[in-house]
């Protein structure tokens, strides 16, 4: 067991229920999302949850139009970094978004998303 509050597989089980929890750094303050062992700012291991709005904007994306076999069957989808209000980036799927209107700067909102019964993390419309 690990003494990190918030692991991946929690990460994810919250993210299922449609709540986003990034881990905060006790010593100098640093966001990670989705968490990690260890600060990359100060290499400490002194997380706290912070619940995140879920609210963002797209700072870069991707339309995949050759998808790996796995997802073959979605594409063409859209892939982004979006980077949430609170300051961290997550990469995510594009739902509900028509391709063509995908613009860098676009807001968008968190939604959890399960694909083949694995929880991952989308954005849709805000
Ligand atoms: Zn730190």
């Amino acid at each position: 067991m690990t003494e990190t509050a918030v692991t991946l597989k929690k990460f994810f089980e919250t993210a299922r229920d449609g709540r986003l929890t990034a881990i905060k750094c006790g010593r100098c303050g640093n966001l990670e999302i989705p968490p990690k062992e260890f600060c990359d700012a100060c290499g400490q291991r002194d997380w706290k949850p912070l619940a995140l709005s879920g609210d963002g904007t797209i700072a870069s994306y991707t339309i995949i139009r050759v998808a790996p076999t796995k997802h073959a069957g979605d594409a063409p989808y859209a892939v982004a970094v979006v980077k949430l209000r609170e300051g961290v980036s997550l990469f995510g799927r594009i739902v509900d978004i028509p391709l063509d209107r995908l613009a860098v700067g676009m807001p968008v909102r968190f939604r959890p998303l399960v694909i083949r019964n694995e929880t991952a993390v989308g954005f849709g419309p805000a």
